[in-house]
């Protein structure tokens, strides 16, 4: 379990995040909502130890403080990342890159289990193990960031916009692999600008505004709030 408290972070003298608490258990999907700038990235990099800024608060991993600690010992803890732009290795091929997820200390005794995990996810990327990563198509690479970080073997996977730039029917698929991953009790804590889809797969979900958490909710009451509507959901 993921548990994040009182979390703060600024960039000099710009306050991005004003005091987060938040949790993710085991094999939840988490989705946070909010507008551009509300500082959505900014929380998921401070978990990662990968914010520029300046940050304090406490990060616990069951049970465990890992606030503070250099990005890589945050992933060996059990949390992995997956930025915004995925930032895969483009001149690599496919299975390099997953096999570079493998890196941390924990993962390299099960690797060839994960990489088998993550093969049965995403059967394309086994088809396409010698294709270089950069030739791939977007939903491809999306595919990769995530193999590589589930290579990981983390109790967390982070995603920072995961569906920016795939087709609804990508996007689709990629929600439904986020589902499945979850139902191997890794949990899921996800920053997505597509609400409807994001809450359709989503236990929970946090709304961030200016840096602070101003809603929290089951994803199906949050589907179903007005206001989540209005802001969030095209008024849908
Ligand atoms: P978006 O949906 O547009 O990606 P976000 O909710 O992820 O937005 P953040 O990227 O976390 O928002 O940014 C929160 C605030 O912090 C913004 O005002 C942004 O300009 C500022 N900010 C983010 N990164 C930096 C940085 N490296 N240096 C200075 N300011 C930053």
């Amino acid at each position: 379990m993921l548990t994040v408290s009182s979390l703060k972070a600024a960039y000099g003298m710009h306050r991005a995040l004003g005091g987060i608490d938040i949790t993710v258990g085991a094999g939840e999907i988490v989705v946070i909502l909010g507008a551009n700038g509300a500082g959505k990235s900014t929380l998921l990099r401070a978990i990662a130890g990968m914010c520029e800024g300046q940050t304090s608060g406490e990060v616990n991993l069951d049970g465990k403080s890992i606030f503070g600690m250099p990005a890589e010992d945050i992933v060996e803890a059990g949390i992995a990342f997956v930025p915004e732009g995925r930032g895969i290795f483009g001149d690599l091929s496919v299975t390099e890159n997953l096999q570079l997820g493998a890196y941390c200390r924990h993962a390299r005794t099960n690797s060839v289990a994960n990489l088998e995990q993550v093969y049965d996810l995403f059967p394309k990327l086994k088809e396409r193990g010698r294709q270089i990563a950069r030739t791939m198509s977007g939903g491809e690479q999306q595919m990769v960031a995530i193999g590589r970080a589930m290579m990981a073997d983390p109790k967390i996977l982070m995603l920072d916009e995961p569906s920016l730039g795939l087709s609804p029917l990508l996007s689709k698929e990629l929600f439904h692999n986020l589902s499945r991953i979850s139902a191997t009790g890794m949990g899921v804590l996800l920053v997505e600008q597509n609400a409807k889809l994001s809450l359709g797969i989503s236990d929970r979900g946090y709304l961030i505004e200016n840096g602070a958490i101003t809603g929290e909710n089951r994803a199906d009451a949050l589907l179903n709030d007005p206001a989540v509507q209005a802001a969030y959901l095209g008024g849908a």
